[in-house]
């Protein structure tokens, strides 16, 4: 299973994540996108729509087995 991650220092909450795949990101409390879920099954396309329309390239996609220093 991958997973999205979100650079907070990146992020300037512009909200275009939050808008194509809602059921993996969300703004956080400090006005920043953050991922809230696992990338559901299908939504992978969705997940990476969001990263390459990201205007700061502040989206990766890693294998959840690989410890992300947010996690
Ligand atoms: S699209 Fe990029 S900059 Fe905009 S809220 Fe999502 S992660 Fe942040």
């Amino acid at each position: 299973m991958k997973r999205a991650y979100v650079n907070p220092d990146l992020c300037i909450g512009c909200g275009l994540c939050v808008s194509t795949a809602p059921e993996v990101f969300r703004i956080n409390a400090d006005g920043i996108s953050e991922v809230y879920a696992e990338t559901p099954e299908g939504m992978q396309d969705k997940v990476e729509e969001a990263v390459s329309s990201c205007p700061v390239g502040a989206i990766s996609i890693m294998d959840e087995n690989v410890p992300a220093d947010n996690a």
